[in-house]
């Protein structure tokens, strides 16, 4: 089917699956139709680990495809922001694993515990052992709590994070709810490298977008660790336009960090002596790979893990892959569609290994788009290639400065028939927004 006649909506859908378009024609037929042997097992069923597991089955239908998930139902960061803003509810961005099962992935809902490289096995809570020829892991992003005196899991629970959806998104919306006009919402940023770049300043405008309805007189400062931030001429104007006065954002120094924070009473100490207090807080912590990256010797002194860019297998333990968030992926932001993308790229490479031919030369890409109001949208857009074995951004660009309302509404609607692409292409799922 030429662009020409695809809809716009099932164009911007079918991005979902661009990674794609990079590896599949390379594989030769005979390669195509020949069956590799081994078992696959995949650590996570997040954007990075359904993808590889999907496209792994749909690549080589006769391969064992295994993947462990600690939850039964996954609940997307992506579209997160909207629920706290009260545009969306929690269970529109829950999604079930039928659709991989049906395209022949073994899913398994248990935590893995503990992975042994030299034996190539893991272990999960249950007690049970799995063998494996090759690992992926994708395992997402933990936190590094002991960067702030007073804030863990338990105190997050007061103050949210929110920056794993489900319970802690809710539990945000709820105190915005209760807040009332003329309240303060802190919004505090982590340092750079974080999940999502554009995500605390998505989340300032929709929760302004919620606040200028409900509770006018209300202001939120962001508090960032940061000297500036992802699309931020395109944010800064937005906010002008349609939340003016109501979001005051104070700049960081890439050295400010926060020292202390109070969950009961709400304050918040930096590093420079600056103290806030607000009635809605929302602390974003500094992050590093999921728990198990760390458990397995796969990370670097920054906490992530270093990877052969071109295939994602781990530059510390053979026959492991890692994806998404965790993995140190050179100019790829740790998002969603980069995490999709990249799972491609790994599937390619362990059927190639498999097969024992070269693998292609991979193309990545990344789009991102954020809503500013659900009828204002801006997005940020890349393409990406090996250099000098580096993945390094060769194309892209943001939203244009200059852009009507129209075009600005149809950015947002492109926002949503891109979340539908990418859920249906790495859950296997249908999405109802
Ligand atoms: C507010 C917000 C908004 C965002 N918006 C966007 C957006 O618009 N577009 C975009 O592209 N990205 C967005 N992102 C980023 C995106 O959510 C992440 O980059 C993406 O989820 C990374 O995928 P992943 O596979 O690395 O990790 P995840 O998707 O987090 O998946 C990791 C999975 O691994 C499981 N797991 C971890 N350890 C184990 C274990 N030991 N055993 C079993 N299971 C385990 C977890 O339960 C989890 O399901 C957003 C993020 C946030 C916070």
């Amino acid at each position: 089917m030429t662009i020409k006649k695809l809809s716009r909506r099932k164009f911007i859908e079918a991005l979902g699956t661009a990674g794609a378009i990079s590896v599949v024609p390379w594989l030769p037929a005979n390669i195509a139709q020949a069956k590799s042997a081994g078992r696959i097992i995949i650590v996570g069923g997040g954007y990075g680990g359904a993808t590889c597991a999907n496209y792994l089955r749909q690549y080589d239908p006769g391969l064992e495809v295994v993947m462990v998930e600690a939850s039964k139902k996954i609940v997307t960061c992506p579209f997160s922001n909207t629920v706290i803003g009260g545009i969306y509810k929690i269970n529109q961005l829950t999604h079930g694993y039928g659709g991989l099962k049906k395209n022949g992935v073994k899913v398994i809902n248990d935590l893995v515990t503990n992975i042994d490289p030299s034996e190539k096995k893991i272990r999960l809570k249950s007690g049970e052992t799995l063998k494996y020829d090759r690992l992926v892991i994708s395992p997402g992003i933990d936190f590094k709590w002991e960067l702030i005196d007073g804030y863990d899991e338990a105190a997050s629970r007061i103050v949210p994070h929110a920056w794993k959806a489900g319970e802690q998104t809710v539990l945000l919306r709820k105190q915005l709810e209760a807040m009332p006009d003329g309240g303060k919402v802190l919004i505090a940023t982590p340092p750079k490298p974080f999940r999502c770049p554009p995500g605390p300043y998505e989340r300032a405008s929709l929760i302004a977008h919620y606040l200028k309805k409900h509770k006018p007189k209300s202001k939120i400062i962001i508090l960032d660790a940061n000297k500036k931030f992802s699309k931020q001429g395109l944010f800064t104007q937005g906010w002008k336009k349609l939340y003016p006065g109501m979001i005051e954002w104070i700049q960081g120094s890439d050295t400010t960090e926060i020292e202390s924070l109070d969950v009961k009473s709400r304050v918040l100490k930096t590093t420079f002596g600056q103290t806030f207090k607000a009635d809605v807080m929302n602390v974003i912590p500094a992050q590093k790979a999921g728990v198990i990256a760390h458990r397995t010797d796969l990370v670097n002194e920054y906490g992530w893990c270093p990877v052969d860019q071109r295939t994602f297998e781990s530059t510390k333990h053979k026959h492991i892959h890692v994806i998404g968030d965790a993995s140190v992926a050179g100019a790829m932001p740790k998002s969603g569609y980069s995490a999709n993308s990249q799972a491609k790229v790994c599937a390619a490479a362990i059927i190639s290994s498999l097969r024992s031919v070269p693998m292609p030369e991979p193309a990545y890409s990344n789009t991102c788009y954020s809503l500013i109001s659900p009828d204002y949208g801006i997005s940020v857009a890349a393409v990406y290639r090996l250099k000098d074995n580096k993945i390094a951004k060769v194309s892209g660009g943001v939203s244009p400065t200059k852009a009507s309302k129209r075009f600005r509404r149809d950015e947002a609607d492109h926002a949503r028939d891109w979340y539908r692409g990418v859920v249906e292409d790495s859950f296997a799922a249908k999405v109802k927004i």
